[in-house]
């Protein structure tokens, strides 16, 4: 589809970090032109934006579409007596069509709150219906199957490790760079506790040899990682470096317990931190030490987690808190609107290996961009100063504020038409509805 959209007040994340009023053409998946005094082309398709702000959408580098449908149904508990009392019966019960309708619901609200990316972790079975689901609804996402092939994980999800790796393998070769690139595979064993050092080898391997993610959890919780020192010997980041697979391509969500020898490991190898706020908060966890990651240079990108342990999935409430909870100690000019609205958008990209196709508005990227009101009660105010901007979108504005997302070109939202992903949010939330009723049931 190619359209102009006219009138725009573009947050460019540019090189110069840009903020201008201008307009911004694109054609098929594609940002092509931008430019303060663009003209239409004869029958060009322009779409006037009044004045909104235009940025790029967001990346959310850890999500389980898979947990959506367990939203209100896992709370006031910390993190181990979460998952095995709550969150891995529930991830068990899953069917296919259980899984289908809590990816779309997930995906729905992804990207009507101006998310366009995700990195997610799905369950041990099904992970084809999360594929078909990003793949119809129009979500940039890199997905994988999680692995739990230790002995004691819980029977319901443990996998023989030759099993789970042959269909690890089998998703591969189904999805990876489909629909025009816009899904990948990314290998997602579920956190050190739940796999055997033969299956993380393979991985480490399989990484390598195809230019693969790795997508895990690491010393969220201080019982964790009391765990993993009597299963290895060694901290999270410490064996997962003996490994070999503490590298550009390891995504770790949480990090908040992590010594100053684990703080240079990720620096030195470039391993990627996937922020949490919201989750950290609700499960106890603790607050990872975000100011002191960036001073060292590791990138830090922003993440929801699943709804179970936040409970909702937008980013807007992800930068408030990432920058909320570390000013008491670190004072008030510490992680700032901007800051935390890179953190949103371009370090995401950056994470994922992405940065030369998303997170900012430039000619040649892909055209995923997000269209924002201010003009509700909540978020009126402020001025055309960067300073303003930055502020309006990281503290004042929530899913509301968002009017359209386009992902490679394709408009997968627009607030008025009561749809998202080419779906209507009525028929998402009945078939939620539906299969969260039968899978309550069945535990
Ligand atoms: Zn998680």
């Amino acid at each position: 589809m190619n359209f102009l959209l006219e009138n725009a007040t573009i947050v460019s994340n540019n090189p110069t970090r840009e903020i201008f009023r201008g307009s911004v053409r694109v054609e098929k998946d594609r940002i092509t032109a931008i430019g303060k005094k663009l003209k239409a082309k004869p029958r060009e398709k322009r779409i006037n934006l009044d004045g909104q702000i235009l940025i790029p959408g967001f990346v959310q580098t850890h999500v389980h579409l898979c947990q959506t449908l367990f939203r209100n149904l896992a709370d006031d508990l910390q993190l181990l007596d979460w998952l095995k009392e709550r969150i891995w019966p529930m991830e068990g019960a899953h069917t296919e069509k259980s899984l289908y309708a809590s990816a779309r619901l997930g995906i729905a609200e992804l990207l009507s709150s101006g998310t366009t990316t995700i990195l997610d972790m799905g369950t041990v079975r099904h992970t084809d219906a999360i594929f078909t689901a990003a793949d119809e609804m129009g979500i940039r996402a890199f997905i994988g199957k999680c692995l739990m092939d230790r002995n004691d994980c819980p029977k319901e999800l443990r996998e023989p490790t030759a099993q789970a790796l042959k269909e690890n393998l089998d998703l591969i070769s189904r999805w990876h760079g489909k629909a025009n690139g816009r899904l990948r595979y990314a290998n997602a064993p579920r956190f050190v506790i739940s796999c055997t050092e033969g299956l993380l080898k393979d991985l480490r391997s399989l990484s390598e040899e195809k230019n693969l993610l790795v997508h895990t959890h690491a010393s969220e919780n201080r019982e964790e990682i009391k765990i993993v020192q009597s299963m290895t010997g060694k901290k999270n980041i410490a064996y997962l470096d003996h490994l070999g697979l503490a590298n550009e391509r390891l995504v770790l969500a949480h990090c908040v317990w992590v010594d100053e020898d684990e703080q240079s490991l990720l620096a030195k190898t470039k391993t990627k931190v996937s922020h949490c706020p919201s989750s950290n908060l609700k499960l106890a966890s603790g607050i990872a030490p975000v100011p002191t990651f960036r001073k060292a240079g590791i990138s830090v990108s922003l993440g929801a987690d699943g709804a179970p342990c936040n409970n909702n999935l937008n980013m807007f409430q992800e930068m408030r808190l990432a920058s909320l909870i570390q000013k008491p100690v670190h004072g008030p000019t510490t992680m700032t609107a901007q800051e935390v609205f890179e953190m949103a958008t371009l370090e995401g990209a950056e994470a994922l290996g992405l940065a030369h196709e998303i997170g900012s508005i430039e000619i040649g990227k892909r055209a995923d961009l997000v269209a924002i009101s201010l003009d509700k009660l909540h978020s009126a105010g402020g001025s055309d100063e960067a300073k303003s901007i930055y502020s309006s979108i990281a503290y004042a504005c929530t899913p509301s504020n968002v009017t359209h997302t386009w992902v490679d070109g394709r408009l997968v939202y627009q607030a008025k038409s009561g749809k998202v992903g080419g779906v209507s949010s009525e028929q998402i939330l009945q078939d939620a509805k539906r299969e969260r009723r039968k899978l309550l049931q069945k535990i």
